[in-house]
């Protein structure tokens, strides 16, 4: 019976393809949380890097505002001092305020602080006068021509250079110097211009530039304004300071950003693109600049902008070596796997090749471990004991048989294990129909180790065998007894025949010896009748004689303990010849034998077998023909197989048994002369040394006396 469940870690095929897959899988997987920490490590830069970007721009913002407020100052300064002098002041006053700033050491981006008056046109020749009174006799308005009114250049220090010339400049004539003015009036702040060129630098230095007014008035009355031009790189000169290497600012006049309205540009461009950009606006002095901020490499290299790309570089050599060990893991796996299905598979085909040999068993078969439970049984186990192997494996022999039965078993295990080797032994189990006896081969069955792991029984049912041997045992005393008491008869009659054909002889020659003395004496004195009576009574007694001496003779075989000796046939019969001459020679009788063999008997039995045979192939001779006997011998294995054939009256079938029998005869005595046991005694002597006896014979034609003898250096039989 096979029990082939399916099992349970048979593996689909394509494990391998499985195992690669699970490889890419990590590769992927390590792949995608490498871009992961890649993103999240860019977020982070990202905002490090915007947040640190914006505190700089916060800073610079304050600064440049602090700064056009420090400058701005200058201007309120000296409408302060218009004020306090309820709008009296001279240019001595002036010049005398202006120095005390110190401009050059102080406020570097202004050139010079100016005062420009108003005038009106029907005031413009006072005011020509008042100038040149006041010192500066060529003083003249510009540009020349009759307007409205004026805003005149009046006082201009440090009084110097350009600033001398500038002495005289209508303001009001020129749009947007005007339209600043009106602004600053209207607002009573200070108020800028667009970007300009100062006329003063327009030669020597053009750089970007604006001029800021504050009106000075007094009573309500708009009496000037003071002016200062800013030159715009003094003016923002060093504002970043050290964060120059982290961010560069641009400064455009206006919403534009163009390279006709830069203003500023803290730095000439990097040649990289920046990283980060920014456009605001500022409003100073009425006007709106666009500052444009840019982060620069020294930020980039704070913030650690390489980093996103270091965590993605390391993560993808990781991913790679993770897919590389995965890889080499899963072929190792795959080859581990492969071996482990292969071994399986012969494991299980050993299995059922184990449990096919050992179902198709007529022997009982079962395997227990060292603990006695059942490991396996074979089909002969569940049929005998009526169990399924689900019911009996891991159960004990205490589960299934009576307690003392199992107790012997048990113990029997024991001495096995203890012997370490195979012990057969008689058991006997119950059965529904009675105890049967097995012979059961018992023996440990060693682990890898050579130390036993369990035992194996072999048990076959010999209760039958048992039986008939017991049976056979009976018949074969009761054939010893049989045969002894045989034996013993055999004994006793054949002392009975040796003791009365040796006693009888006594009496026998009495009655012959008495007949001829009566014949001899008294034969005269008998008539006829009474002289053939005597006749008979002799005759009788000595034929009984000889039948005595015969039968002597018959029982004498065996009788004598002589030991059978190695001799030449051809001696024996050369012998035999030569008793047997005279018969020979009367009846002409031809006789041929050769080749004959070495034999191991007693010789004067062989001597009384051939003369019996060769006596009566002469005796029995057909009528027509002289005697012609062949005598020849083969070989059978032990034994040589003699013929003595001859061409005489030959023998019934129907007699060829009966002819062995003592004094059994086949004609009348004066017919054929004999007594009936040559036959016997040539059954007895060749029997005696262990051959056998038959004839053959077609009549009329002649028989041949076949006998088996041992050959020579044989066993005696
Ligand atoms: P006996 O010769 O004294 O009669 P045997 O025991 O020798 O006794 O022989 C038994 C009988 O077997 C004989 O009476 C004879 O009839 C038959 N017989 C024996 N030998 C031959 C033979 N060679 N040919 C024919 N008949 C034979």
């Amino acid at each position: 019976m096979q029990s082939q469940a399916p099992h349970a870690n048979q593996r689909p095929p394509g494990g391998f393809r499985h195992g690669i897959w699970a490889c890419w899988m990590v590769l992927a997987l390590s792949l995608g949380l490498s871009a992961f920490a890649w993103q999240e490590s860019r977020r982070a830069v990202d905002h490090h890097l915007n947040s640190e970007f914006n505190a700089l721009i916060q800073e610079t913002r304050r600064k440049l505002d602090e700064r056009i407020t420090d400058y701005t100052q200058v201007l309120r300064g000296v409408t302060g001092l218009f004020a306090a002098a309820e709008g009296r002041v001279s240019r001595d006053d002036f010049r005398r305020y202006v120095t005390t700033l110190e401009l050059d050491l102080h406020y570097p981006a202004l050139p010079a602080v100016a005062f420009a008056r108003h005038v009106r046109a029907q005031d413009l020749d006072g005011f020509i006068d008042e100038m040149r009174r006041s010192g500066i006799e060529d003083f003249s308005v510009r540009p020349p021509g009759r307007r409205d009114a004026y805003v005149i250049n009046a006082f201009s220090e440090p009084f110097v250079g350009g600033n001398v010339k500038a002495l005289g400049y209508d303001m009001w004539q020129d749009a947007d110097r005007r339209a600043t003015m009106e602004r600053a009036a209207a607002s009573g702040q200070p108020m800028i211009t667009r970007r300009i060129t100062l006329r003063i630098d327009e030669t020597v230095n053009p750089v970007p530039a604006f001029i800021m007014y504050l009106p000075v008035t007094m009573n309500g009355e708009i009496l000037g304004y003071v002016l200062s031009p800013f030159r715009m790189p003094t003016l923002l000169q060093d504002l970043l300071g050290r964060n120059d290497e982290f961010l560069s600012l641009a400064i455009h006049d206006g919403a534009e950003a163009t390279p006709d309205t830069l203003f500023y540009r803290s730095r000439p461009e990097d040649n990289a693109t920046p990283r980060l950009v920014t456009r605001q606006t500022l409003e100073v002095g009425g006007r709106r600049w666009t500052l444009e901020f840019s982060s620069r490499p020294g930020l980039e290299a704070a913030a650690e902008i390489g980093r996103p790309w270091l965590v993605l570089g390391l993560g993808v050599a990781f991913s790679l070596l993770l897919f590389g060990i995965t890889w080499s893991l899963s072929r190792v796996t795959d080859r581990a796997e492969a071996i482990a299905d292969e071994k399986t598979r012969s494991l299980r085909e050993n299995q059922s090749l184990l449990q096919g040999i050992v179902d198709n068993s007529s022997a009982v078969i079962f395997v227990k471990g060292l603990d006695g439970r059942f490991l396996l049984v074979n089909s002969v186990y569940e049929t005998l004991f009526k169990v399924t192997k689900a019911d009996i494996y891991g159960k004990t022999d205490f589960d299934i048989f009576p307690r003392e039965v199992a107790e012997i078993f048990v113990e029997n295990d024991r001495k096995v294990l203890d012997g370490g080797a195979a012990l057969t032994i008689e058991e006997e189990a119950p059965h529904p129909d009675g105890t049967r006896t097995y012979l059961t081969v018992k023996f440990p069955i060693p682990g890898i180790d050579g130390v036993p792991i369990a035992i194996c029984g072999i048990a076959t049912d010999i209760t039958e065998h048992k039986t008939a041997t017991a049976r056979m045992a009976e018949i074969n005393s009761r054939l010893e007894s049989q045969a002894e008491q045989l034996r013993r008869s055999n004994a006793e009659l054949e002392q009975f025949a040796y003791v009365a054909s040796h006693d009888l002889q006594e009496p026998l020659r009495m009655i012959s010896s008495y007949a001829q003395l009566i014949s001899r004496r008294y034969g005269d004195t008998l008539d006829r009748d009474g002289q053939d009576f005597i006749a008979f009574m002799v005759e009788g007694a000595s034929r009984m004689q000889a039948m005595i001496l015969d039968l002597l003779e018959f029982s004498r075989i065996g009788r004598r303990e002589d030991q059978p000796t190695d001799i030449n046939a051809a001696d024996g019969v050369a012998a035999t010849l030569r008793n047997l001459s005279s018969a020979i020679q009367k009846t002409g009788a031809a006789v041929e034998y050769h080749d004959m063999p070495h034999i191991r008997v007693r010789s004067h039995q062989f001597l009384a077998l051939m003369q019996n045979l060769i006596g009566n192939a002469v005796k029995y001779r057909h009528p027509g023909r002289p005697p012609a006997i062949r005598i020849t011998a083969r070989r059978d294995g032990g034994m040589w197989e003699f013929a003595v054939t001859d061409n005489g009256i030959g023998i019934q079938p129907q007699y060829f048994e009966r002819i062995f029998l003592i004094f059994q005869r086949l004609h009348t005595r004066d017919k054929y002369e004999g007594s009936g046991i040559g036959l016997a005694i040539c059954k007895k002597i060749v029997e005696h040394h262990g051959g056998r006896i038959w004839v053959e014979s077609v009549p009329d034609q002649g028989s041949t006396f076949r006998f088996t003898l041992p050959a020579a250096g044989e066993s005696d039989g």
